[in-house]
């Protein structure tokens, strides 16, 4: 029987190859809902080519929306992506948007019942509790779309919980691995968004130099997981290979891997617990694979990083700071108006001006966000 799949965020990166993915695999999935931001000409062409019935721009004209016909439905505004992530032809939500906007959606989707396809870190990190618990309360399902906890959860799958000790995430190291750190504090942001490994959108491209990326990582990895954080681990892996090990208690380790595209995970996201064969992804040689190397972060030079993992274990409305603090501090680096290395001191201002306060319900986090925000715009300027 063939799935329906919403696609939030299907004009950017991960969207793109949502969509790749689906069109490869006619008879198990049917694009039904997509959004986008505000490409109109883009995202209408995706649905025309999709077949989707449901299109959402959260910024659209009032004639875009009424140029729909009998087929397609289309919705302007933020309140699109709930619309699209709670169609009743919907299964599957992709969620593929960027940043703490694709929150509500991911919510709407667990109270729903759907599983979502999670690509979008940042919600996690802002509420992951709340996310823990709408899919409780509606019986949805989340299952991650990023590399690393894809690999982590193919290494888990079918594993007793109680004979996991230790999970470890790997990252690139980003285009500043081995740069000293005055001239990652002054890197321009065509520097910043040359990724050696991977094809991305600008901002976790950003986060990926920062390490801020591998910090959300790990605070996502803690609540899909369920592990303390003293247990989740990051080592440098220039190669992108191998994303992620998991230890057991005997002292074993299981390790995922595979050459560096998120069609892999996308499709797992989509057909977990199960596998298909799909003609799209490139097999590992390891023969001309070249050398797997691994090394430590490197804290001094990647401070945020540190801060990311601190807000985690402090919990409360502290990730939540830490996320959207990052979001002003990367917009405000990618606008020329800060230099790379103030990103992580608007956070660090940031998170040191919080009162932090438990994080019990979707007021409080927005609240948190919000203030943050203000807060980081401060530190900006
Ligand atoms: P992107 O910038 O390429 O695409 C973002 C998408 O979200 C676009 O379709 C855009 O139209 C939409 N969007 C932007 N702002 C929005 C808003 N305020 N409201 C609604 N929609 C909005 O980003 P991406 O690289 O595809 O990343 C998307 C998410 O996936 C991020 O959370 C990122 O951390 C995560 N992720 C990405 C990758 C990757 O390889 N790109 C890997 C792992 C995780
Ligand atoms: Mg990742």
């Amino acid at each position: 029987m063939s799935q329906g799949v919403a696609v939030l965020g299907c004009t950017g990166s991960i969207g793109e190859s949502t969509l790749n993915v689906l069109a490869r695999h006619p008879d198990r999935f049917n694009a039904v809902a997509l959004t986008a931001f505000s490409s109109e000409d883009d995202l209408t062409a995706k649905a025309a080519a999709s077949g989707a019935k449901f299109v959402g721009l959260v910024e659209g004209s009032a004639q875009w929306e009424a140029g729909g016909n009998g087929s397609v439905e289309r919705s302007v505004g933020a309140k699109c992506l709930e619309e699209a992530a709670t169609h009743p032809d919907v299964d599957i939500v992709v969620n593929a948007v960027v940043g703490a906007a694709g929150l509500r959606s991911t919510l709407a989707a667990l109270h729903a019942g759907k599983r979502v396809a999670l690509a979008n870190k940042e919600t996690l990190v802002m509420a992951g509790d709340l996310v823990d618990s709408a899919a409780k309360a509606g019986g949805g399902e989340l299952v991650p779309v990023d590399s690393e906890h894809s690999g982590v959860l193919q290494c888990l799958n079918g594993k007793n919980p109680q004979d996991i000790s230790r999970l470890i995430l790997t990252a690139s190291g980003g285009p500043f691995r081995t740069w000293n750190k005055d001239d990652v504090y002054n890197a321009t942001v065509e520097q910043a968004l040359d990724h050696p490994t991977w094809q991305m959108g600008r901002k976790i491209t950003v986060d990926s130099a920062s390490l801020v990326n591998k910090a959300l990582e790990v605070i996502e990895a803690h609540f899909l997981f369920g592990l303390p954080y003293e247990s989740i681990e990051v080592v440098v892996h220039p190669q992108s290979i191998i994303h992620a090990f998991a230890e057991f208690v005997d002292g074993s380790i299981l390790a995922q891997m595979g050459y560096p595209s998120m069609e892999l995970p996308i499709l797992y996201s989509l057909t977990y617990p199960h596998r298909i064969e799909d003609s799209g992804v490139v097999r590992f040689d390891p023969a001309t694979a070249g050398d797997l190397t691994f090394e430590a972060v490197r804290h001094d030079t990647f401070p945020a990083f540190e801060l990311g993992i601190a807000a985690g274990k402090t919990g409360g409305t502290a990730p939540a700071v830490f996320n959207a603090a990052n979001e002003v501090g990367v917009q405000a680096f990618l606008d020329g108006k800060i230099r790379f290395g103030k990103i992580a001191e608007v956070i660090r201002t940031s998170l040191e001006k919080h009162d932090v306060t438990e994080a019990i319900d979707l007021e409080v986090v927005l609240a948190a966000d919000s203030w943050a925000r203000r807060a980081a715009e401060e530190a900006c300027s």
